[in-house]
């Protein structure tokens, strides 16, 4: 789960018109209800986001189909009940599900990874994860060591075979090329995914960066976690590898994180326009510093 762009803005204008911030307690999150899941969970028409890529996802959750020739990629499941209309998607672009040979995921948040289980059951796909998501993955529970853990969430649907990525990892699927990024601490097994896309002769990396949202169960403290001690260097690291990666279009787990329909909007609208935004990575980080440090601050002084 996390924030949208105009829900973190009116937390940051919600603290700075604030009085003292010391020893305030995080506000505690909403649950993730029916009826919360049902407008995330809204259809939204497939479309081309550019070259080989399009967006297969719901209204509120994002899943992106990389195709080619021999095989496509699938990012992310969106909510268990999600997984049709996904599918449905897919076959309304006219590709087929049982083409897709890889799932990856962002993170192994309900919202999602709870359709990753049905969509592999329906394509046949090996699921790609990076280590600290393989458990929570294959057992459904939520690991210890998730700042959310504490939410007591309901349990993503598990899924059947595993095989695991590292860190910069290059995964040829088809004619794709996609390389897994690590960018822990909103979850410990956080992972951006980075590939290239191609119109004719032109050719944008994409990005589809993993939330950097800092948010978390009662009780975890982002300043002295005992459950993930290294949140804070983890949460460093995502912030500095999305801020030094090549990133000509960036994708986020929710459209609303980085305004994609806004974004397709504008160019259907433009003659000739581009995507392209090549600070869009650096943005996106410098939001999540921002975001981090505004939560630390809400903790009040380490204890
Ligand atoms: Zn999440």
């Amino acid at each position: 789960m996390e924030h949208t762009r105009s829900q973190s803005l009116a937390l940051l204008l919600a603290l700075a018109c604030a009085a003292p911030l010391a020893q305030a307690a995080p506000a505690p999150l909403a649950p993730l209800d029916a009826p919360r899941r049902a407008v995330m969970n809204t259809p939204h028409a497939p479309f081309k986001i550019y070259g080989n890529t399009y967006y297969v996802g719901t209204q509120g959750l994002t899943a992106v189909l990389i195709t080619s020739d021999f095989g496509h990629v699938l990012i992310d499941g969106g909510l268990p009940e999600s997984a049709p209309q996904i599918a449905a998607n897919i076959a309304t672009l006219g590709f087929k599900i049982g083409d897709v040979k890889a799932i990856l995921n962002t993170h192994v948040h309900f919202d999602h990874a709870g359709g990753i289980a049905e969509l592999q059951r329906l394509s046949g796909a090996a699921v790609y994860v990076r280590r600290p998501s393989e458990a929570v993955l294959r057992t459904g529970k939520t690991g210890a060591d998730d700042p959310q853990a504490a939410m007591k969430g309901p349990q993503v649907p598990a899924v059947g075979t595993l095989w695991i990525v590292s860190d910069q990892q290059l995964l040829g699927v088809g004619s794709n090329r996609l390389q897994a990024i690590a960018t822990p601490g909103h979850t410990p097994g956080g992972t951006s995914w980075t590939w290239e896309a191609c119109e004719g002769t032109n050719c944008l990396k994409l990005v589809f960066a993993d939330s950097l949202s800092p948010m978390a169960g009662p009780g975890f403290l982002f300043g002295n976690s005992k459950t993930y001690p290294a949140v804070l260097t983890d949460f460093e690291q995502a912030f500095s590898r999305l801020e030094t990666l090549p990133c000509d279009v960036l994708i986020t787990p929710t459209p609303e994180g980085s305004n994609l329909f806004e974004r397709i909007a504008q160019r259907e609208a433009t003659p000739g326009a581009s995507l392209k935004q090549p600070e869009a990575c650096k943005a996106y980080a410098k939001a999540g510093r921002a975001a981090l440090a505004t939560r630390l601050a809400e903790e009040g002084p380490a204890r």
